[in-house]
């Protein structure tokens, strides 16, 4: 689905590369998550697979084809929903078929209206964003990324700006979304148990500039719920995780 190819990217005025010659992939379907420190580049390599970045060289090919050129590869959601403020709730999830252009008004409310529905958010459509909490802001704005019909979904610390226990339930409830639309995720966070619970592997940042990402597989099955974080191969791999990070902080 997405494989990076001796990727190399420097920042304007910067003096290093901070993408090295970095090589890793992700299958279709699979949901992988990019864990390391803050700071090291992780939003950088969403911004060159969403090309509002250009690498110096080395490749990066979404379906085995190079990037540059694709329109509509992946579907990209920030940290921050970004949803427009002066748009209802409707109007922001349309705000992708839009630029498609190519369905008529009455298709793109049809469609807004069941993506609103599969997550949970019926007869909000009509409400601006500042008028919906923050957990539910965050799942129109996943509805949002999903009506962009990319198969590739990069997630860039969607619940880190909400409170514990609405965390928590996000963390179910976009296990179960990814489960129903089978789509490819990739997911940053820098919260090693949230990245442990949601995905099949995660991709570990060890260096800064990233020159590799180090993929470990967590050993344990979908559908998974709060007791998975109980298990010992859980723990273990939670306690490996956090030595790992915690040696390039120190
Ligand atoms: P992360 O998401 O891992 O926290 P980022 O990818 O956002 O990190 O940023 C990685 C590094 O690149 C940071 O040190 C940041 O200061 C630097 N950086 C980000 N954007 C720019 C920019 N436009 N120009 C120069 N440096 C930048
Ligand atoms: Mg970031």
């Amino acid at each position: 689905m997405l494989r990076f190819e001796h990727a190399v990217f420097q920042y304007p005025g910067e003096d290093f590369n901070i993408v090295d010659d970095l090589s890793f992939h992700v299958e279709k379907g699979e949901f992988v998550s990019i864990i390391g420190p803050s700071g090291c580049g992780k939003s950088t390599i969403f911004r060159l697979i969403n090309q509002l970045l250009q690498l110096k060289s080395g490749e990066i090919l979404v379906n085995g084809t190079n990037i540059s050129g694709q329109k509509n590869s992946c579907g990209y959601m920030p940290q921050q929903d970004l949803l427009f403020p002066w748009r209802s709730v409707e109007e922001n999830l349309c705000l992708p078929m839009e630029l498609r252009g190519d369905l008529t008004k009455e298709e793109m409310k049809e469609r807004a209206a069941e993506a609103l529905r599969n997550v949970g958010l019926e007869n909000q459509g009509a409400k601006r964003p500042s008028e919906l909490s923050g957990g539910m802001r965050q799942r129109a704005a996943f509805a949002r990324t999903l009506l962009t019909g990319a198969e590739l979904l990069l997630l860039d610390e969607p619940f880190s700006a909400l409170d514990y226990l609405t965390r928590i339930s996000m963390r179910e409830w976009l296990l179960q979304q990814w489960q129903r639309e089978r789509k490819t995720v990739l997911f940053i966070t820098h919260d090693v148990e949230e990245a442990i619970y949601l995905s099949g592997r995660v991709l570990v940042a060890e260096h800064m500039p990233i020159t590799q990402l180090t993929s470990i597989p967590v050993p344990i099955d979908y559908p998974r719920g709060r007791e998975t974080l109980k298990l010992p191969a859980v723990l273990e791999l939670k306690e490996q995780l956090i030595e790992k990070l915690r040696r390039d902080v120190a």
